[in-house]
């Protein structure tokens, strides 16, 4: 992601929303909703505004939206957070990603992603100047070879991220995977950096987080964000929690990063994670059915699809349209027929890159009818 002169480029999320924008095409492409989260949550938020609530938040976010972290990891997962030293609030999951990166890992280190990974963990491995080793995750389920997996580990891994639900391939690793990852984890003595912000947003297997694997808790810091679970994306309001000195390194960066997150926002969340359970469920059964829409709809325009677990993402193959370059039609798509998507080569290295050539990334956390139009657009390629 680093360019040669040094340069981080342009995301390609920013690159494909812009095209989208020049060209009126419906944008599948970066992944936000186009409705609005809970009303009441938009009520409380706005609430906070009106009764003065805009100054700087604490440092490590305010304490009722860290207690609320706390009760929803015990309450769905079981896992036990003191919210005082093992939970801070971030601007978003990537700052979490940033702040933890940055604090425990730099030039020397190895950091290891599957991939294809998600964009930011490449940028910032490459800021905190330490190397960028990765595992393959291979079609059709996009999982690792756990008979291999070790090979990418070495004396120098200082960090493995784990993305679970997994942003572009929308896999779910089954608890061999994660086991896999928290013995070579704990052979090489790495910590993990699991990043689980569509932890809620699953389509059949339950979501497992890798701090409730035996022996992961004290290793493991675990990432989520209001965006994905609330459908707020531009709120920016995540949450780092686990053992408490990983997470203290954490804070001392954020605190030069963005030093606070947004104040009014905090409050409304905390009121969103306290939701009932139908809540939760109801949001992921709303975009399973959308997922289905879509994938029929890319199946019907001639493409494979990689049906996802969770996430609100699907892979499809272009293959069969003829194309073996995701990227370049990526580029022209929205020109073309009047739709975006992300190619997949560009969460990868080189071979990854190869290995993903045709695939490009669709998103489905859009209303039914513009899904519908979107793929009978799609359906003029062939
Ligand atoms: N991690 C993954 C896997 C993502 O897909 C995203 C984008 N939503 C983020 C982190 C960033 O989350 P946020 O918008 O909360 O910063
Ligand atoms: N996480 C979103 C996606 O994968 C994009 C966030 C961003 O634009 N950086 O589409």
């Amino acid at each position: 992601l680093l360019g040669p002169d040094g340069s981080l480029g342009v995301t390609i999320f920013e690159e494909i929303t812009t095209l989208a924008g020049r060209h009126g095409a419906i944008n599948l492409g970066q992944g936000f909703p186009d409705e609005d989260g809970p009303a009441e949550l938009s009520r409380l938020a706005r609430e906070a505004i009106a009764s003065g609530n805009n100054q700087y938040a604490p440092g490590k976010g305010i304490l009722d939206l860290r207690q609320a972290v706390a009760e929803h990891q015990q309450r769905f997962y079981g896992l036990e957070l003191d919210p005082e030293h093992e939970v801070i609030i971030t601007t978003g999951a990537t700052e979490a990603i940033a702040a933890a990166v940055l604090a425990l890992t730099g030039p020397g280190d190895e950091v290891l992603t599957f991939e294809p990974f998600y964009d930011s963990y490449g940028a910032m491995i490459g800021l905190t100047g330490a190397t960028h080793t990765t595992a393959a995750l291979l079609a059709p389920d996009f999982m690792p070879d756990l008979a291999t997996l070790e090979e990418s580990f070495s004396p120098r891994t200082k960090m493995v991220i784990i993305n679970n639900p997994h942003n572009p391939t929308g896999a779910m690793f089954p608890v061999e995977v994660l086991a896999e990852v928290v013995r070579l984890a704990i052979k090489y003595d790495a910590v993990i950096l699991t990043d689980e912000v569509y932890e809620h947003l699953t389509f059949g297997p339950r979501h497992i987080p890798v701090a409730t694997l035996p022996g992961a808790a004290d290793r493991t810091l675990t990432i989520s964000s209001a965006g994905k679970t609330f459908s707020f994306t531009g709120w920016k309001i995540g949450w780092l929690s686990g053992p408490a000195e990983l997470v203290a390194a954490a804070r001392t960066v954020k605190q030069f990063l963005s030093y606070s997150s947004g104040t009014p926002f905090q409050s409304a969340i905390a009121a969103g994670l306290r939701m009932d359970d139908s809540f939760f469920t109801d949001a992921a059964n709303t975009l399973a059915h959308k997922r289905d829409i879509l994938a029929d709809g890319l199946r019907a325009a001639g493409m494979d699809v990689y049906l996802p677990q969770g996430t609100y993402f699907i892979n499809a193959d272009t293959s069969a349209l003829g194309i073996t370059d995701a990227t370049a039609l990526a580029r022209r798509l929205p020109e073309l027929v009047g739709v975006a998507a992300i190619p997949v080569p560009v969460f990868c290295h080189p071979d990854g890159a190869r290995r993903t050539r045709s695939l490009l990334r669709f998103a489905f956390c859009k209303q039914v009818p513009l899904l519908e139009q979107a793929a009978e657009r799609l359906a003029t390629l062939q």
